[in-house]
């Protein structure tokens, strides 16, 4: 109930989720929560009721949002970038202006959030990144702007750990599986094919997901930084 007491958290993209598991975590361990959405207000409400965090509605794929959310939010100990989406299908005929809403979202938005917040995140803070196993290997046709957006984000982390390594900040990319939420339901129809390329046959639970966003923004996580930690039951290894 303590082991994050006195932390000042943000969630960007904390609705729905995986994002909703991070904010559960962080709230039920004592920290002051702040997520935002931009959709599902009735879920928010009610996440934001039950766990005592604060909703903020801002839309990730608009940089202005983005960076007053993070203004807004005073300084945090800890960002977490969750927010992202999927547009899947044939390259020629996906429109794109949705492939360049996704970038905004996928990649702009963690890039924007992580700067502004670091600009009064005291020494020490954590910065995670929520990226996806597609970083390491795209298993089927359809998926590659989704793919680029989260192997961008390994460069990002990379980079950005490089920025705030002499202050003892932390930024690190969490890259899911195949996980249980409405993006990616357990009972979907390409379960199948996820869990043939699995070492352990199932979808991740989001509380799975939101331990290592835990540890990544614990005390023990210090010499961590510039690094991707995958969890997807083996599909890459
Ligand atoms: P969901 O679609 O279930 O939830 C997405 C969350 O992101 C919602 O809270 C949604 O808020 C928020 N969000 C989406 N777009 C915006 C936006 N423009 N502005 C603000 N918030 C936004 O996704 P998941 O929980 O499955 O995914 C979370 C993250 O994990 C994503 O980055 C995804 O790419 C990644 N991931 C997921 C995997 C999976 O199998 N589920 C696998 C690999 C990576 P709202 O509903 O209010 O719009």
């Amino acid at each position: 109930m303590t082991y994050f007491a006195d932390k000042n958290v943000l969630v960007v993209g904390g609705s729905r989720g995986i994002g909703a598991a991070i904010v559960r975590r962080f709230a039920s361990d004592g920290a002051a929560v702040t997520f935002s959405y931009v959709g599902s207000e009735q879920a928010a409400g009610k996440l934001a009721s039950n766990s005592g965090s604060r909703m903020v509605k801002a839309d990730s794929s608009n940089r202005n949002e983005v960076i007053d959310l993070v203004k807004n939010a005073g300084p945090l100990d800890i960002l977490v970038v969750n927010a992202g989406v999927v547009v899947y299908g044939a390259p020629a005929e996906l429109d794109p202006d949705d492939i360049d809403r996704l970038f905004r979202i996928n990649v702009h938005a963690p890039y924007h959030a992580a700067v502004e917040a670091s600009r009064r995140m005291p020494d020490g803070g954590r910065i995670i990144l929520i990226g996806s196993s597609g970083a390491e290997r795209v298993p089927m046709a359809g998926g590659a702007a989704y793919s680029a957006s989260k192997a961008a984000l390994r460069g990002m982390a990379r980079g950005l750990a490089r920025d705030f390594g002499s202050r003892g900040i932390t930024v690190n990319v969490v890259q899911p599986g195949p996980t249980d939420t409405d993006m990616n339901p357990a009972d979907g129809p390409f379960k199948d094919m996820m869990h043939d390329a699995m070492a352990i046959k199932r979808h991740a639970r989001v509380d799975e997901i939101a331990s290592m966003v835990s540890y990544l923004a614990g005390p023990d996580s210090g010499m961590i930084t510039g690094a991707a930690q995958t969890i997807d039951g083996g599909a890459s290894a």
